[in-house]
């Protein structure tokens, strides 16, 4: 069993890099990648832990993309972590996360809410701040109910405060991902545009642009909707990757390796993965 998606406290997770590998090694997981929103901050001290592990610790990171007007998101694995032309495209995106987090500020208050930036940083356990650490902090603040209110209501797609700043180019996240290395997936592709998209064709532009893989594992996934992106997968000869999207206690109920309990993504994807990269070198 493997799982190829997961956030720690680098991004809008709650376990720290070290504790992510241990849980891993102890689940008896043969792969584990980390892939924290925009950033590549978690990675060495996660890489680092190789050497207490015998899980193979992977690295990777997910990018907010915009495809056909929507948020699409695209996770990057085993491209070299320490590359610096890679670092320094993250970089450029964690400016834009900043601009949209005022963005997303201003709009709050002009609703009547009056957050503000200190109370989001008070609540994150690091400096980058995550929609995720503002719909804790909407809850306190007593201006939704539960998170899911404040994503519905406020700053979720759709949302009367909501602001994008995926404005990435899939095929721009597949070239940096691939210039560092590493391989493209499209991750949760039955999450895309609220889970009512036809994908035969959309995933074949995708393709075209560098996607290597999609994510047909997934936590959310119900049996016939696997089956349906392990056919497109197996169709497009995309390599069929997976992970439980793990967050530790942002979101509750659900695993590490085994999502909501019946996830269960086999070695083969990781072999396929090894596959494709070794392919890659010219002998
Ligand atoms: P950000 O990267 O700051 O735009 O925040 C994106 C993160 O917010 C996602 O990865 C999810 O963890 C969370 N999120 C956004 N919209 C929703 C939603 N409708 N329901 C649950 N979580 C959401
Ligand atoms: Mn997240
Ligand atoms: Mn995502
Ligand atoms: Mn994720």
């Amino acid at each position: 069993m493997i799982d190829l998606h997961t956030h720690s406290c680098f991004s809008d997770g709650t376990d720290t890099p070290e504790a992510l590998a241990s849980l891993g090694d102890a689940m008896g997981l043969r792969a584990l990648a980390l892939t924290d929103h925009e950033t590549l901050a978690g990675l060495p001290r996660f890489m680092a832990a190789q050497s207490s592990v015998k899980t193979l610790l992977v690295p990777g990171i997910e990018l907010g993309c915009r495809f056909v007007g929507r948020e699409l998101h695209v996770l990057g694995l085993f491209f070299d972590p320490d590359d610096p032309t890679l670092q320094t495209r993250v970089e450029t995106l964690r400016v834009r996360r900043n601009v949209r987090n005022e963005a997303l500020i201003a709009r709050l208050q002009s609703l009547g809410i009056p957050l503000r930036l200190e109370d989001v940083q008070a609540l994150a356990p690091s400096e980058l701040l995550s929609r995720t650490h503002f719909a804790r902090c909407l809850v306190n603040l007593g201006a939704a109910a539960t998170p899911s209110e404040a994503y519905d209501r406020l700053i979720g797609e759709g949302g009367a405060a909501f602001v994008p700043f995926e404005d990435l180019h899939p095929a721009e996240a597949a070239r940096w991902i691939h210039e560092a290395g590493g391989l493209a997936i499209v991750a949760h592709p039955g999450r895309f545009a609220g889970g009512n998209f036809i994908w035969d064709e959309a995933m074949t532009v995708l393709q075209d642009m560098g996607m290597d893989g999609l994510e047909a594992y997934y936590c959310d996934y119900g049996p016939s909707e696997q089956r349906y992106f392990l056919d497109l997968a197996a169709a497009l000869r995309m390599i069929p990757s997976g992970g439980s999207d793990y967050h530790g206690d942002y979101k509750p109920g659900l695993q590490l390796g085994t999502g909501r309990g019946s996830l269960r993504i086999p070695d083969s994807v990781l072999e396929t993965m090894l596959e494709h990269l070794e392919r890659r070198i010219p002998a």
